[in-house]
């Protein structure tokens, strides 16, 4: 398994890791199989949606923020509820195939760590199997 850190510079935010799972899956060797990329945290989640246009990354965070707002009337002392419900939300995880040893993405995917605590230093780990 491999890992890699990422660091938030806001409270909600959403980071493209698509460059580090790519490098994961290369160091791996493995050419056909799944990569699993997993976000050992309570508040931050990781997701697949377009790359290109960053409007669409801002409009999932502005979203999320009117749905889930940060005061919320929540019973969780340590104040931050509102991360821990869109982390349930978003998933811990996401799986990709690996074929002829790169990742298979559509044309406009990308991987986004999503930060939902921030700022913060996080972990991500990779682990790329064989079929
Ligand atoms: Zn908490």
């Amino acid at each position: 398994m491999q890992e890699f850190k990422v660091t938030s510079s806001e409270r909600s935010q959403l980071i493209d890791i698509t460059a580090d799972v790519r490098r994961a899956v290369s160091a791996s060797g493995i050419s056909e199989g799944r990569c699993l990329v997993f976000v050992p945290h309570t508040t931050a989640a990781v997701t697949i949606n377009e790359g290109a246009d960053p409007a669409v990354r801002h409009d999932i965070e502005y979203e999320l923020d009117k749905l889930i707002p940060w005061a919320g009337g929540y019973a969780h002392a340590e104040g931050n509820s509102a991360a821990h419900i869109k982390t349930t939300l978003v998933g811990s995880s996401e799986t990709i195939p690996v074929s002829a040893g790169r990742l298979v993405l559509g044309t406009w995917q990308a991987v986004y760590f999503c930060e939902f605590d921030g700022p913060r230093s996080r972990r991500v780990y990779v682990k790329v199997t064989a079929d």
